[in-house]
């Protein structure tokens, strides 16, 4: 792992990530080891490595959280968008707590925060989450099935971890959002519906794989598209399970899917 020193922490929103409202997104790492085959951050003018390598590497930003102690007032009370081009959570914030730094610079300026991440790590920061006053902590759980979850997302956490972090997080008051994005195959689409359905999320986004039509597609990794082929998994099967979620939440597509939390607002949810 490379470290680096950056020139700033906070980068002014782009693309749909601005056009769903937030002003800034935050990125303690560059590159991602959870080598998601179908990432778009990969296909990102950010990364001038070989697609090939997405996966393989990652940059810390060691100076991360001195920026963010210098830089936070200017994301005061506004829409953090953490993280666009990585996780947050990859294994390595473990050690060098880099956005758990970050959370803790941002706490007295209070931005609207959405946490984005596949990382069960993101339980550890959990007393400094709970003193944002407008925040949502959104977990990717594309699938049902570990098998499928191997073979998109090699080095990502397995999905029981996720559905854990996300009961903890419930547990702590905390609005936590699902993303099935994109929507891995599923082995039982009725017992997920039914287990999505239970655990209550303050938002549900769902997205088909589709042939990405700009460089910045969710899906735009040929190799996961030709495994999705593979697997025999067609729009028929998405659009079914999203008519199944649709019976009982309101469901989200894409990128509408992606708007920050209300403004300094309490989303305190049950936990019973
Ligand atoms: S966790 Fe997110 S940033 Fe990392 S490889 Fe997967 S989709 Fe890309």
């Amino acid at each position: 792992m490379e470290q680096v020193n950056a020139r700033s922490i906070f980068s002014p929103a782009t693309g749909f990530i601005q056009r769903g409202g937030f002003a800034w997104t935050c990125n303690p790492y560059l590159g991602c080891t959870f080598a998601c085959s179908y990432c778009y951050a990969a296909f990102l003018p950010q990364n001038r490595r070989p697609l090939q390598d997405w996966g393989r590497w990652l940059v810390a930003k060691s100076n991360a959280v001195e920026l963010a102690r210098r830089q936070a007032h200017k994301v005061a009370r506004q829409a953090v968008y953490l993280s666009s081009v990585t996780d947050p959570y990859v294994p390595v914030e473990r050690s060098l707590k880099l956005t758990r730094g970050i959370l803790d610079a941002m706490l007295p300026h209070q931005p609207r925060l959405l946490v984005q991440t596949r990382g069960p790590l993101v339980v550890r920061d959990v007393d400094l989450l709970r003193q944002f006053r407008s925040l949502r902590v959104n977990m990717s759980i594309p699938t049902d099935e570990e098998e499928v979850r191997c073979a998109f997302e090699p080095k990502a956490p397995p999905l029981e971890r996720r559905w854990a972090a996300v009961e903890t997080l419930r547990q702590a008051g905390l609005a936590v959002g699902i993303c099935v994005t994109p929507m891995l195959p599923l082995r039982d689409p009725e017992a997920f519906v039914a287990r999505l359905v239970a655990c209550r999320p303050a938002v549900v986004v769902v997205q088909h794989f589709h042939q990405a039509r700009t460089p910045f597609g969710a899906d735009t990794g040929p190799a996961a598209r030709q495994e999705l082929a593979r697997r025999q998994w067609s729009e028929a099967d998405y659009l079914r399970c999203v008519e199944l979620l649709r019976r009982t939440l309101t469901v989200y597509e894409a990128e509408e899917g992606f708007f920050p939390p209300p403004s300094e607002s309490l989303q305190l949810m049950s936990t019973d």
